[in-house]
């Protein structure tokens, strides 16, 4: 998968995409990425990128023509990729949504600024908008990653193997099961007996129990849209009852 970023501050997520996890999915060549820096495409003698907006006092907004030379120039001459404006508006990612973007080849991510981007460039260009969130940060730089890291974590050869996101929160519509690790006792507390017993079969078992009580406390509005065995149901209803004596 390609993935290019049109940003005017392309070494705050270059330096993310260099570490941990996901630079070690790049150096292997899991993924390609590129940061494209905006201003690099403007024709203004001053290398300006925005201006106020019409009929407003507040703020500055980003052109489109700086935008729209960035977008042509890396995209010439290959197969137009899927543009992505990262953007409070945007539709709210989901797990779900990073599943279907890691299928693709291609995406383009433009990250806004200031008080954002001029409406036709988005008219011109963007595919989708996505939000991380409804809330307003800064710029669409850390949203521009969260969704990167999210999409990247599920292609192959980034993570050992496909069971480690698939056990995870969210995949399968639940939360995960808590997990521990040694020492066998801390502070008084120990590890679950029927984990330290290696009894694949009750493993299995207690983990999907857990997961069904961690989704029902913690994250109720999941279980509505969560993929559930006809086994589950009991178990959910005994939760839903206990949380409604206390
Ligand atoms: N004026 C815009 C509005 O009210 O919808 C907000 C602009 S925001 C200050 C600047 C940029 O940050 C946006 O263009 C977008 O790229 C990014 N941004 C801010 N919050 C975001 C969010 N929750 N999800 C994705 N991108 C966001």
């Amino acid at each position: 998968m390609r993935i290019d970023v049109a940003t005017l501050f392309p070494e705050m997520c270059e330096r993310y995409l260099e570490e941990s996890v996901i630079g070690r999915a790049k150096d292997k060549g899991v993924f390609e990425v590129y940061c494209h820096n905006i201003r690099d495409y403007t024709l203004d003698k001053h290398r300006r990128v925005d201006d106020t907006p019409y009929s407003e006092q507040k703020g500055m907004l980003m052109q489109c023509e700086p935008i729209f030379r960035c977008f042509e120039a890396v995209t010439q001459g290959r197969e137009r990729p899927h543009v992505i404006y990262m953007s409070p508006q945007g539709r709210v990612l989901t797990q779900k949504r990073c599943r279907e973007l890691s299928q693709l080849s291609g995406i383009f991510i433009l990250c806004g600024h200031y008080e954002g981007v001029d409406e036709r460039i988005i008219e011109e260009i963007v595919d989708e908008e996505i939000s991380i969130g409804d809330y307003v940060l800064t710029g669409g730089e850390l949203p521009a990653l969260v969704l990167i890291d999210g999409i990247v974590r599920m292609l192959d050869g980034t993570l050992s193997n496909a069971d480690c996101y698939r056990d995870e929160s969210h995949f399968s519509g639940l939360l995960e099961y808590p997990q521990y690790t040694r020492p066998e006792e801390w502070h008084g507390k120990r590890v679950p007996e029927v984990l330290l017993s290696g009894h694949h079969a009750n493993i299995a078992k207690w983990r999907r129990e857990q997961r069904l009580i961690n989704t029902v406390k913690k994250r109720p509005d999941l279980i509505d849209t969560a993929h559930l065995a006809p086994e589950d149901m009991d178990i959910i209803s005994e939760l839903i009852c206990e949380q409604n004596k206390e």
